[in-house]
């Protein structure tokens, strides 16, 4: 059976070429050529033993998830729909800013945690994407991008940074996301820094500590309410693992976090978690847990039924926190003539929950806004 290369981070690279009789430093010149160039013909990976290149050839494949469209925003917010098979299909957006690249990528297809304003939740479920298929997506943009010609020690990536908060909840994959994860960090694949990378969590709590042990990148939670009544309503994973047994994670976490804080993620849902009761509510929640808050505007989908908060609310909000010391920001809305916002990532996804009660969903190339 060939093996593809995509799915291998360093250790099982290694391993993979020793069973075929290699040094462990090939693994290393076979990361570089695959990630950091780009390259998925063997041929052309020429500091490589003929030898070794044409075991490869036999052995192994270098498969990353089809590309189906690739679409730009006047902005420069730029949405990837890759093909990852059995009629699934997944997002990522790339969002320049001047003092970085971000790329925010998914980690499954669809997602079974139902989250009551969120588009991927509200599709239903279909499966985890494969590691080729996580980092691949990282693959394919950086080619899209003509990230893959950059000179060594340059300064300014293209991608300098990824955040999994695309589309699936990246602690109910963790294995292949923590290869993936690996991948990124490692410094003959993608190279980037544990601060760079984060992962967004609706609040797994167990796999948030194995992520701790394993692979301690930023964390972002969604929080999203206050209270467990509210959030057990938003969040329904909350009445699995509520508040309390999230924070204390949260503090768990930070003992070996690269950043000395969480981010805490909240969707502005107007007259629903965002008066100045719960904001007050909200701040002596998070006392005790070194944070900064991300505020996201709710974006609306097709059959949603909450709306955004007012911008006057918003910035109640936002000033409320701020002044009692806590760091607030709000996601700015941008490429709003292409669709690819945060909750609305939709790809296709042939749900085999029972929930939709639906077998397909028709591609929503058109709906509006990213959310950064
Ligand atoms: N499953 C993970 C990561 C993917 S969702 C998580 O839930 O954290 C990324 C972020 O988008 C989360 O904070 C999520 O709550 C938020 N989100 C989901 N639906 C949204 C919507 N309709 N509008 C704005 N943000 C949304
Ligand atoms: Fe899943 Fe995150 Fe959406 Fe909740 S918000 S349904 S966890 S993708």
């Amino acid at each position: 059976m060939t093996v593809n290369l995509l799915d291998l981070d360093a250790a099982r690279l290694t391993a993979f070429l020793a069973d075929n009789g290699e040094k462990p430093f090939r693994a290393r010149q076979v990361l570089r050529w695959l990630h950091r160039f780009g390259q998925r013909d063997f041929d052309a990976m020429t500091d490589i033993a003929k030898s070794l290149r044409e075991k490869l050839k036999a052995l192994a494949v270098v498969v990353p998830p089809g590309l189906l469209a690739d679409r730009v925003s006047d902005d420069g917010t730029r949405k990837f729909l890759f093909d990852v098979g059995g009629g699934n299909v997944i997002e990522s957006v790339f969002i320049p800013e001047l003092d970085r690249g971000t790329l925010c990528i998914s980690t499954q297809a669809g997602c079974a945690l139902d989250c009551s304003f969120c588009s991927t939740g509200k599709q239903g479920f279909n499966r985890n994407l494969t590691v080729a298929e996580i980092v691949g997506q990282l693959w394919q943009a950086r080619q899209a991008l003509g990230a893959c010609q950059e000179q060594k020690g340059q300064s300014e990536r293209v991608i300098s940074n990824v955040v999994l908060m695309g589309m699936g909840e990246p602690l109910a994959n963790l294995d292949n996301t923590v290869t993936a994860l690996r991948l990124m960090l490692d410094d003959h694949a993608y190279g980037l820094s544990r601060r760079r990378v984060t992962v967004s969590t609706s609040g797994l709590v167990p796999a948030m500590d194995r992520l701790r042990d394993e692979c301690a990148v930023a964390l972002a939670v969604s929080l999203h309410a206050p209270n467990d009544r509210l959030r057990d309503e938003l969040v329904p994973i909350n009445r699995k693992y509520p508040l309390r047994e999230l924070l204390a994670a949260c503090l768990r976490y930070l003992e070996k976090a690269p950043r000395d804080f969480v981010t805490f993620e909240y969707v502005m849902l107007d007259g629903v978690n965002d008066t100045d009761a719960l904001a007050r509510e909200l701040l002596a929640l998070t006392r005790d847990v070194p944070c900064k808050f991300n505020l996201i505007p709710f974006n609306p989908f097709p059959g949603s039924r909450y709306r955004r908060s007012p911008a006057t609310r918003i910035r109640r909000f936002v000033e409320l926190l701020s002044d009692a010391g806590v760091v607030t920001t709000t996601r700015k809305t941008r490429g709003e003539d292409i669709a690819a916002a945060c909750g609305q990532l939709a790809g296709q996804v042939l749900d085999r929950t029972q929930r939709t009660g639906r077998r397909s969903f028709v591609l929503h190339l058109d709906r509006q806004e990213v959310c950064t």
